[in-house]
């Protein structure tokens, strides 16, 4: 499997790529200049972006499209361009902080609720003790406080940003600032600091094997009811040959 691949599902690019090769996509792309941008959609991501030229465009530019997601392997499969894995997006941003720690390369943690990204610093760097943090913010702002925030990051001097504020909002934030930034590379997140500082739960491993994450999440948060109801109608369009809505 090459790792500069890209399917399309729905008409929306996502990586030809398991994790291992994302892994070395991402180390050989993090040294280079200008900020790494990943990204990590699920089916409810391309689906949307499927309707919303802006969006799939937006995603086409990253650098690393992960396919963050049981409906996109099984829309791969269908498509005939079948994907080997799912590449979680906590599960890859962990291999970051892995990377990060052990090339004395720091992070910057922003996004969730106030204290959130504070406590999930603090907890992976029980497991990653070297692990240098430049600084963390909450993803709740002004429009007006935007440009601050990214003089923060600047300042701090991180050298990986990790962006939490959920999608689309994430992968715009990274990409209205990928020329400002100083970052080497940036990645959207999602809830995954809301895991990391206890504030949500993962599910069990039993989910995870059975890429049944989805229904672990809708139990816990029962009013994804409405976002997810998306995904039937995203299997049946990828059925359907694609493109046609
Ligand atoms: N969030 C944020 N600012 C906002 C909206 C959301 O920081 O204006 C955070 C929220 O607290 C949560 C994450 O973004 O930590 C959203 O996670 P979710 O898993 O719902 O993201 P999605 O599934 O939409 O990618």
């Amino acid at each position: 499997m090459a790792d500069n691949e890209r399917i399309e599902i729905l008409g929306v690019p996502v990586d030809f790529i398991d994790r291992d090769r994302a892994v070395e996509k991402f180390e050989r792309s993090f040294p280079e200049p200008g900020v790494t941008m990943i990204v990590t959609p699920n089916s409810e991501i391309v689906q949307r972006a499927s309707k919303e030229p802006e969006l799939c465009s937006l995603i086409g530019k990253a650098d690393i499209i992960i396919p963050d997601g049981i409906g996109l392997v099984y829309a791969s499969k269908i498509i005939g361009r079948p994907l080997k894995e799912r590449v979680t997006g906590i599960d890859f941003l962990e291999t970051i902080v892995a990377y990060l720690e052990k090339n004395g390369k720091s992070i910057y943690f922003f996004g969730s609720k106030p204290g959130v990204a504070e406590k999930a610093a603090e907890n992976i760097r029980k497991k990653y003790p070297q692990l240098k943090v430049a600084g963390c913010h909450d993803g709740y702002f002004k429009p007006e406080e935007e440009a601050g925030i990214v003089g923060e990051i600047n300042d701090s001097g991180a050298d990986f940003l990790c962006v939490a504020l959920g999608a689309p909002k994430q992968e715009k934030f990274i990409y209205d600032h990928r020329n400002e930034l100083r970052v080497h590379g940036a990645i959207g997140v999602g809830g995954s600091l809301d895991v990391w500082a206890g504030t949500l739960k993962r599910a069990p491993e039993f989910y995870q094997k059975h890429g049944l994450e989805w229904l672990y999440r809708l139990i816990q948060e029962p009013t994804r009811i409405k976002r997810m109801s998306a995904l039937p109608v995203f299997m049946l369009r990828v059925i359907a040959g694609g493109r046609r809505k």
